[in-house]
């Protein structure tokens, strides 16, 4: 009660450590009190209440908003409370970073027109064969004043306006034939490029076309391509979707389920739309070593891919222990941090 009688007086606090089970006022209660005040400092959730109710505590703080530095078993560890601390100055500030850039779509068309738009890549391991064989294609705007603005941030506002995001699709889309289209040519490299694709493109049905005749002018072979849609932004139009994602898979194209779990509806589009490769989100991934619930949600993905003759990636993947548990699994395919950070074509190439 006081620290809330506080927080109401706009009291600041670095971290707020709270408990789910309290007398009087449970830590539910006080996740929402932090979100309708728009705590902006970190959050460690601490209980004795089994692993999945703090993990859906912790979910519930995410979805509010809320910096969530770790969601604890009591009894607390020095160790761990630690760990906690220590990544928050760093966590703090780039979470105050998003949303204070100031941009809106005119910003967006002339940065397009300008260029500044630029495409980096982040490798993907194959846990099989043990190699490096595809990188995923990601957007930066790098603006003159403002610097790095990530695509959190402009690609819900591309969303706004069709042509907007149709232009940022194509502009991404030339950048990766061109990139690769030289380099495989020239050393004769053969990686699977994965491109994000905004489902609004897929209301264009022209698009097969567009893009086979990209993947014919630039000489790399359509199904070196795969095309990552997240399911949640498939459910609105599923219908006219649907008769473009044939057509592109039929021409070659790969189709990945980005973002897998988080959607509505995940089970009912596999049904009906043929997807090559099953790309499960990074909140199942990240402490996976430590969550029984993850593990088994990936475990049952994997023996769905499986049965579906699709490929599984894991997208998230920050530490060691969360890699073996990936390679214990038989996952085919790992990305993030842990193996390689996204990078320029300069780098990619050296690296
Ligand atoms: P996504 O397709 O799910 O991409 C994965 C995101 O996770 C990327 O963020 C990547 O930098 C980040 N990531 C990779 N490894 C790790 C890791 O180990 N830990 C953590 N915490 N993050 C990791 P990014 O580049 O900021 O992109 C965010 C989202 O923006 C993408 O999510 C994608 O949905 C969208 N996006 C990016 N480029 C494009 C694009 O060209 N077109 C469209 N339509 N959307 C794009
Ligand atoms: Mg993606
Ligand atoms: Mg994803």
């Amino acid at each position: 009660k006081d620290a809330v009688e506080r927080l109401a007086l706009g009291v600041k606090f670095d971290v707020v450590i709270v408990d789910l089970k309290m007398p009087g006022m449970d830590g539910i209660e006080i996740i929402r009190v932090l979100a309708s005040s728009n705590f902006s400092g970190g959050v460690i959730l601490l209980s004795a209440q089994d692993e999945r109710v703090i993990e859906s505590a912790r979910n519930l703080a995410c979805a509010h908003q809320l910096h969530v530095l770790a969601a604890l078993s009591k009894p607390l560890q020095k160790s761990s409370l630690e760990q906690a601390l220590v990544g928050m100055e760093s966590a703090i500030k780039s979470h105050a970073d998003t949303g204070n850039y100031n941009v809106d779509t005119n910003d967006l068309i002339s940065a397009l027109a300008r260029e500044e738009i630029v495409t980096y890549y982040q490798p993907q391991w194959c846990i099989r064969s043990g190699k490096f064989t595809s990188v995923e294609a990601l957007a930066r705007w790098i603006h003159p004043q403002k610097g790095f603005i990530p695509p959190s941030v402009f690609i819900p506002i591309a969303e706004e306006d069709e042509d907007v995001i149709n232009t940022l699709t194509y502009c991404v889309l030339e950048q990766v034939f061109q990139d690769f289209g030289q380099w495989v040519r020239n050393e004769g490299i053969s990686l699977l490029i994965s491109v994000n694709l905004s489902a609004i493109s897929l209301s264009d049905i022209h698009l097969p076309e567009k893009l086979e005749a990209l993947s014919n002018r630039y000489q790399i072979p359509c199904t070196s391509i795969v095309l990552e849609i997240t399911e949640s932004s498939l459910v609105k139009n599923l219908v006219a979707s649907l008769d473009v994602l044939l057509r592109l898979r039929i021409k070659g194209f790969g189709l990945s389920i980005d973002d897998f779990g988080t959607g509505y509806s995940s089970l009912e589009q596999l049904n009906k739309i043929p997807f090559t490769e099953l790309k499960i989100d990074r909140t199942f991934i990240s402490g996976l070593s430590h969550s029984s619930a993850s593990k088994a949600i990936l475990e049952s993905s994997i023996a769905l891919a499986r049965k579906l003759d699709m490929c599984v990636v894991a997208e998230g993947v920050e530490t060691k222990e969360d890699f073996d548990v990936l390679t214990n699994l038989s996952c085919d395919v790992a990305q993030g941090f842990f193996i390689a950070k996204p990078m320029s074509l300069e780098s990619l190439i050296s690296f």
